[in-house]
């Protein structure tokens, strides 16, 4: 198992890392959802070289998942499956493993997908959205790292890489794409009730249980967050749904999802920023607080 220390050679001791699988570049991440978690990705890409699998982490928040190590065009990626969710760790731990793992990595710049149900009547299943806001409904607002920053949660999925995504999936999919929308994030794993849903009209499109926390960690760690939602089934009293439909879509659609998510990595300039996501991140005011034994 890779350890706290070993993570941090990784990042800042190029010198110690020959013993490692890891290259000392790590910019990129893609927090597998349900999109992808019906094939091994990213092995069945040809173009896709696997430097390393069943990486896994201490973390202070307890054992990281396993965590692919990958190369796409000469920039390496770490990847996961369905969000690090596991039987017997909450959520809330699972995501802040994975966003620990990625602060010790380095990485920068972030792309996560996933299913989602539709709120918005005009959307259908098989659309997809690259969503560019967020409401969240869940219970786990409190989950942070240091919980040192402020973080200002003005254009939360960064508007470049929501432009890589979308420039991607526009090259590999001829369905309907929608380049803005606001997903409402509920904790599940149940899905939502007629009321619920009605209630959500008018204030977000699409409803998921991903988004938050994954937002808040990616810009308390200072990195770029970007989403791909694909729509899997109709909210609940919009439109009856099939289960046959959403099984399909799992397992039809998951190497489209991937080549999206691949293509976007390759496209984005690993120096480049023409984002301000990092400045969106402050010092807290409140340092005597945070700082207090
Ligand atoms: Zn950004």
């Amino acid at each position: 198992m890779m350890t706290m220390r070993n993570a941090q050679c990784v990042m800042r001791n190029e010198k110690n890392f020959s013993h490692f699988p890891f290259p000392i570049s790590l910019d990129f991440a893609i927090i597998g959802g349900s999109g992808t978690l019906s094939s091994d990705f990213p092995k069945n890409f040809a173009d896709v070289e696997i430097l390393a699998e069943d990486l896994f982490f201490e973390t202070p928040y307890g054992k990281s998942p396993a965590f692919r190590l990958c190369k796409v065009d000469g920039k390496n990626f770490l990847t996961c499956k369905m969000h690090g969710w596991r039987s017997g760790v909450t959520r809330a731990d699972s995501s802040r493993q994975i966003f620990w793992t990625f602060r010790e990595a380095g990485v920068k710049k972030i792309f996560s997908e996933g299913g989602v149900g539709t709120i918005n009547h005009l959307l259908n299943p098989r659309d997809l959205m690259i969503p560019d806001d967020y409401l969240d409904l869940s219970n786990r607002k409190d989950v942070q790292l240091d919980g040192k920053f402020l973080l200002i949660m003005r254009d939360a999925l960064c508007p470049n890489l929501r432009g890589k995504l979308l420039e991607a999936a526009r090259k590999f999919f001829d369905g309907r794409i929608f380049e803005r929308g606001i997903y409402a994030v509920t904790d599940g794993r149940h899905f939502e009730s007629p009321a619920e849903i009605a209630m959500l009209k008018g204030h977000a499109d699409i409803v998921g249980q991903s988004l938050a926390p994954e937002v808040y960690l990616a810009r308390e760690i200072g990195a770029c967050y970007a989403n791909l939602s694909f729509v899997v089934n109709y909210g609940e009293g919009l439109k009856v749904w099939s289960h046959e439909v959403m099984k399909n879509i799992f397992y039809d659609d998951a190497e489209l999802i991937g080549k999206i998510l691949l293509d976007a990595i390759k496209n984005t300039d690993t120096n480049k920023n023409s984002c301000h996501c990092r400045e969106l991140r402050k010092e807290t005011l409140l340092k005597e607080i945070y700082d207090a034994k």
